[in-house]
């Protein structure tokens, strides 16, 4: 192979780049979990992701990727056989539901076209058709990764509420915590999931559950059976800042500071960057003639944009031309978009010339690989990062 000069540009909706902060931090001496030093690093990291979950209530933290912590909230809170509601936003809800029929629960899945985020109103009504009250738990995707749709997660509690249903709200918010708006606290969520390589801007290998007290307390009295998931062995040594078995040690170095970059940077500022560029990357789909999938307006994510490809055109062709080409890794369609759509991942940290250099990279790619589309959709996104000033200049 040769060398290939400059720098990759790693577009995928997740993991994200890490900054040079993050991989300094995590480039520290190991050091003993269970010595003194260690306290202060898990309690910095515990209260830490309280305030990214926006959450004055428990939180647990694994060595795992996000799909462990999919597995502790459903483990630590639902009983074998029991009936959830999960809706089909994309692909990520869908592993979801399977992994809860594998667990032995009976999911019961709200039909969607992968085109938008979950819909309150069917929710409600499904609850409401539940006059037993034998559904334990909702179940949604915040942001849909697959799809680049965003569900209204705080419109799903208030559905819940007008049905007067007491089902736990459970939100999967691996790529959308840190990213886009998530309050835990103000919008009701009992369990929330999320991970280390997306928003957060750290490495694969560790993930979160944001736990309510009425959680909490489901699990104390039930849950399945388990063991490296279970909650109360983790509350006890996290009360003084240390875990049951070894932690990611170094990955909680990297987290503790990217939380600290996340607040120099503001949490609101964090959302309106995202935001911004997620219109931006619309805007330059649209000039080349193309579809964005996620329709539902509102709904589109500031993390990343799914884009159609025409008719009779490879989106995997499209993206080997890419990576070849011009060394951007892109996003690839998942299950049921396998091959039609291509996904521009532009989460974490990201600013302003970085979304230019990835929107050229796909126009270059598109007339390379002799993709009919039209010019100019850098222009137009540019033309969008012109014309506003960035929100997180005017109040930092
Ligand atoms: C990335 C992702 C997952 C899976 O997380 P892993 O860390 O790969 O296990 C699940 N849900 C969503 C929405 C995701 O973006």
């Amino acid at each position: 192979m040769s060398r290939k000069a400059g720098r990759h540009f790693l577009q995928i909706p997740g993991p994200s780049a890490v900054p040079d902060r993050v991989l300094r931090a995590i480039s520290t001496q190991t050091m003993d979990h269970r010595g003194p030093d260690f306290a202060e690093v898990g309690l910095r990291a515990l209260e830490g992701m309280k305030s990214i979950f926006r959450t004055e209530q428990q939180i647990f933290i694994y060595p795992s990727s996000g799909t462990g912590a999919w597995e502790a909230a459903l483990v630590n809170t639902m009983s074998e056989g029991d009936r959830i509601l999960m809706y089909e936003t994309g692909h990520f809800a869908t592993l979801w539901m399977k992994m809860a029929k594998r667990l032995g629960l009976a999911p019961e899945f709200i039909e969607g076209d992968w085109r938008g985020g979950a819909d309150p109103d069917r929710i409600e009504a499904r609850l409401r058709a539940d006059t037993g009250h034998e559904i334990r738990a909702v179940c949604v995707v915040h942001n849909e990764t697959s799809t680049g749709s965003v569900s209204p997660v705080a419109d799903v509690r208030r559905a819940i509420d007008a049905a007067g249903h007491p089902a736990l709200l459970m939100v999967d918010t691996i790529s959308g915590l840190a990213s886009i708006d998530f309050r835990f606290d103000e919008w009701g969520v009992d369990v929330a999931v999320s991970g280390s390589q997306k928003g957060l801007m750290l490495p694969p290998g560790l993930s979160f559950n944001a736990v309510s007290e009425k959680a909490f307390e489901h699990g104390k009295a039930g849950g399945m059976r388990r063991s490296y998931w279970d909650w109360t062995d983790m509350a006890g040594p996290n009360a003084t800042g240390y875990f049951p078995y070894t932690p990611g040690t170094n990955l909680l170095y990297g987290l503790n500071e990217a939380i600290a970059m996340l607040h120099e940077e503001g949490l609101d500022n964090v959302f309106a960057r995202h935001a911004r560029h997620g219109a931006a990357a619309r805007a330059a789909v649209r000039a080349w003639g193309l579809e964005v999938l996620c329709r539902q307006q509102g709904q589109e994510s500031g993390v990343l944009t799914a884009v159609l490809m025409p008719e009779g055109h490879s989106a995997d062709a499209f993206r080997a031309t890419t990576l070849r080409h011009y060394d951007i890794s892109l996003g690839n369609g998942l299950s049921k978009v396998a091959d039609r759509v291509f996904r521009v991942g532009h989460l974490g940290d990201f600013n302003d010339l970085m979304l230019i250099a990835t929107l050229s990279g796909v126009e270059l790619g598109l007339r390379r690989a002799g993709v009919p589309h039209r010019d100019g959709g850098v222009a137009a996104a540019m033309d969008l990062l012109g014309a506003a000033a960035p929100e997180e200049l005017e109040t930092a």
